[in-house]
């Protein structure tokens, strides 16, 4: 009987799984293969938050396998050696895996192709496993990506998505093809204490429940920060233990006002892998350069840690930073005003802040974080790049009563309603009960002028 190979990459799920089901095709055997790619951890991405995610949805893809008769295999070193060595043992003439973005997936694809042929075993790459539209999938015609979300958009939803495929009965694994063990989440060190929970069936309840009763209401609010109406899908999308094709086609199927948000929003992950392909330096490098001069560790260290630790005496940026730290996890619009104030009230490299977001997010990816930090730092596909988030203002409007602010900073919880937002205007006996509640480290109007005669500068 012939034998596949399936290598299971940001795609760990059963469901909606096009490398699996044509592997399956024709009543083959098939090695479910995870490879820890030394290169990955090499690289500094492999931080506790999602190796701790990770063991919890490799061990729920074998699980998932076992009940189909068949279990997964683990290996780790280099993914082309280990690929090539696990496709010799089984007598493997074929390897299947999704498509990826990013430089390394490239590079590491074209290195398995070779090594593979040279052994006389075929690659197939699946496109629309990871994301919904690929990359290079629809293009604005006088250059290889778009760089405005727009008219990105409007191709983007024209596209006719391939249909959903069903997780497969059951899944055969040719003997003496061994595994190691599979890694355990306890054990792991530093990992946030709110960490969600990985594996695909932990994601297919999270989206039964968010179908039932989070979607409809997006639209109105999915900027509220206390509400916390958004789907928290997105460690799930990372992982691919859901899939972004099954994922709009069910929000299309609900329709309405809340479901149009919804979809646009998944639109922009595929937005910043397609610029990502196109320009892999942006991973690193301003997509679109203002020549800043910025603040680094060495000219801003005390205030880069101050936002790191959540302690710049601006309670949203510290709510928020709080949150990264306690769940590996936060709001977009949380997101979204800390990287201003980083980037723009402080004036400091956006690689700063993207770094240490990566440290520490359990959706942490190449693509979303950085071309979302070069969006608000203004280096990339925002049409407006002087645009600075004041943090005040976002408080009032995206947390009017507090509740945010309240729910991740102890010392200001007995402060009630909007007061909490500006605890410097409190009177002497009330701000003297804020305990150890910092001073702030900036007056917003000191910043905003910095940040003017930099960009007057470049
Ligand atoms: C500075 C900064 C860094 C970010 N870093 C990441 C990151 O590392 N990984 C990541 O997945 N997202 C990142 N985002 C995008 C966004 O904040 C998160 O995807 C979102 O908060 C995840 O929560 P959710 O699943 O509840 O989103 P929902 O609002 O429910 O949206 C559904 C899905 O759409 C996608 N999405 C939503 N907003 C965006 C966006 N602005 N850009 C790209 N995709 C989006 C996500 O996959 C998300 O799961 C970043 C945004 C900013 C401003």
């Amino acid at each position: 009987m012939s034998v596949s190979v399936v290598l299971f990459t940001a795609d760990l799920r059963l469901h909606d799984h096009p490398p699996l089901r044509a592997a399956l095709e024709g009543r083959r055997q098939v090695v479910p293969l995870f490879v820890r790619d030394r290169a990955v951890a090499a690289a500094g991405f492999a931080v506790p938050n999602r190796l701790a995610f990770l063991a919890d949805c490799l061990r729920d893809l074998d699980a998932g396998l076992r009940e189909r008769g068949g279990h997964l295999v683990v290996r780790s070193g280099d993914a082309v050696e280990e690929v090539c060595r696990v496709a010799a043992e089984a007598d493997a003439d074929e390897v299947h895996t999704a498509a990826d973005a990013s430089a390394f997936a490239h590079r590491r694809e074209g290195r398995l192709r070779r090594a593979l042929e040279a052994e006389g075993r075929r690659l197939y790459v699946h496109d629309s496993v990871t994301t919904a539209v690929g990359p290079g999938q629809v293009t604005p015609g006088s250059s290889d990506h778009f760089a405005v979300f727009t008219p990105y958009f409007r191709q983007w939803s024209e596209q006719r998505l391939r249909d959903v495929l069903a997780a497969p009965r059951a899944v055969r694994v040719p003997p003496g093809v061994g595994s190691e063990d599979l890694p355990v989440r306890a054990g792991l060190t530093e990992v946030s204490p709110g960490l969600a929970e990985g594996g695909e069936e932990a994601a297919r309840r999270r989206l039964t429940a968010w179908f039932r009763s989070g979607l409809a209401a997006y639209e109105d609010r999915h900027d509220d920060l206390a509400g916390d109406a958004t789907s928290r899908l997105s460690p799930h999308l990372h992982f691919g233990t859901l899939s972004p094709v099954e994922l709009v086609h069910r929000a299309r199927r609900a329709g309405g006002p809340g479901a149009e948000a919804f979809v646009r929003q998944v639109a922009w992950r595929d937005f910043h892998r397609q610029v990502l392909a196109a320009r892999p330096t942006a991973a690193h490098a301003d997509y679109r350069t203002k020549h800043d001069r910025w603040r680094s560790e060495r000219t801003a260290g005390d205030d880069i840690e101050a936002w790191r630790e959540g302690r710049t005496g601006y309670p949203v940026v510290d709510a928020a930073m709080r949150q990264l730290r306690h769940e590996g996890w936060m709001h977009n619009r949380a997101r979204l005003l800390t990287a201003s104030f980083l980037a723009k009230t402080l004036y400091v490299d956006w690689r700063i802040g993207a770094r240490h977001f990566l440290e520490l997010l359990v959706d942490g990816d190449l693509a979303n974080n950085q071309l979302n930090w070069q969006w608000v730092a203004g280096t990339g596909t925002d049409t407006r790049p002087n645009r600075v988030l004041n943090p005040l203002t976002q408080a009032r409007r995206h947390d009017p009563e507090g509740a945010y602010v309240r729910r991740w900073v102890p010392e200001l919880a007995g402060v009630p309603g909007a007061a909490v937002h500006e605890p410097w205007k409190l009177p002497e006996p009330d701000r003297a009960r804020l305990g150890a509640y910092p001073e702030r480290i900036v007056d917003l109007a000191d910043g905003l002028a910095r940040f003017k005669r930099a960009r007057d500068r470049g």
